[in-house]
């Protein structure tokens, strides 16, 4: 396992919730999250920051956002609100998962589709995609993961990865932090509708183990998500997306 110290921890809790926030507002824009989907971030005392059930992801703001602890429970959070079903697919991965602090699910469609056929599995095509060169896992449970069972059978699933596929719903990417997460989230569908497309064209060709040693070593993970991180929040403000007073 591995124990990397956990950067949410250095974080405050009101710049996890602009974090939280800004990332739900641009996955939405990206449309790789949509009208479901959710994304948490860890804070100390094993609780968790996550939107509530209702909340528009396309209006997130960082006073909306519930604060829950690993059983699911709402411990703070606006009137009338109340957890996300799913909560339980983040609480139990945060749970087994130390090196994590952050987690989304989503339910992208070019992405889920290859779990509903009967050809190749989704692998590691892209150079950014050696992220999930150890495998890309697929929960054959459909189900929504509401009950904290289900949530530790797909945490199971998970194993040491770091995404898996649950079939015929959606996605689970998990990251050390939030900035990591949104980038990961992108590579993850890049690479998915890569590979959609590729398989179009052809027999699909996998990376191979020298390849993928080889951008594994040339890429720099702090770096390229700090570039890509000030990339999607400085075009999510030139749209009016994300506020200005954001810190981010
Ligand atoms: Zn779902």
């Amino acid at each position: 396992m591995n124990t990397t110290p956990t950067v949410n921890q250095t974080a405050s809790e009101s710049h996890l919730r602009e974090q939280v926030a800004a990332c739900t507002l641009m996955l939405n824009e990206l449309e790789i999250l949509g009208y479901s989907g959710h994304v948490s971030a860890r804070l100390q005392g094993d609780r968790i920051l996550i939107q509530s059930f209702d909340q528009s992801r396309a209006a997130l703001k960082p006073d909306m956002l519930l604060i829950c602890d690993l059983d699911g429970r709402m411990l703070s959070g606006p009137d009338g609100q109340r957890p996300p079903a799913e909560v339980f697919l983040h609480t139990e991965i945060l749970r087994v998962r130390p090196d994590v602090n952050s987690v989304a699910h989503f339910h992208h469609d070019r992405t889920t589709v290859f779990t509903l056929a009967d050809g190749p599995r989704l692998v590691a095509i892209k150079n950014h995609a050696v992220r999930w060169a150890s495998g890309i896992p697929v929960h054959a449970d459909p189900s929504h993961v509401n009950t904290a069972a289900r949530g530790r059978a797909l945490a199971a699933t998970l194993g040491e990865h770091h995404a898996a596929l649950i079939r015929a719903h959606g996605q689970v990417v998990v990251a050390e932090s939030i900035p990591a997460l949104l980038i990961d989230c992108v590579h993850f569908v890049e690479n998915a509708v890569a590979m959609y497309d590729a398989a179009l064209l052809g027999r699909v060709l996998a990376l191979s183990d020298d390849e993928i040693e080889s951008f594994k070593r040339d890429l720099k993970r702090d770096k390229h998500i700090s570039k890509l991180w000030t990339y999607y929040v400085g075009r999510a403000r030139a749209q009016g997306l994300l506020p200005s007073d954001w810190s981010l």
